[in-house]
């Protein structure tokens, strides 16, 4: 396991394995947040309750989770049936995320990948 933990400490989640690939996202909100966001399924990651607030944008199908405290982006989570979440890797220790590959994707516009 490893952990993800915004800069106040409040809120840590505990996730099954480090990241292989890691992506940049050019959209409104993420570069904004700034956020690399590690992708994984729901089941992998375990998310404390009650210590974020949350943001939605546009059609809602996302929900931007920072903490309550410190204002850190800590993952975001899907309000459908998706089996998917991003978690901010931002927020992994350095050496966790060392090898990643980071992808840059084309949010704003084709949603493909610039790389
Ligand atoms: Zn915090």
């Amino acid at each position: 396991m490893i952990e993800s933990s915004c800069v106040c400490g409040a809120v840590r989640l505990a996730i099954t394995r480090a990241p292989d690939e890691l992506v940049d996202c050019n959209c409104s909100v993420c570069r904004r947040y700034a956020a690399l966001w590690a992708y994984y399924p729901l089941k992998d990651v375990i998310v404390p309750g009650g210590l974020t607030d949350v943001f939605m944008l546009g059609p809602k199908k996302i929900e931007f989770h920072r903490c309550k405290t410190c204002g850190c982006v800590t993952h975001w989570s899907p309000t459908d049936e998706r089996d998917r979440m991003g978690v901010n890797a931002r927020l992994m220790e350095p050496e966790v995320v060392a090898r990643a590959r980071v992808r840059h994707l084309d949010g704003a516009n084709t949603w493909k990948f610039l790389d």
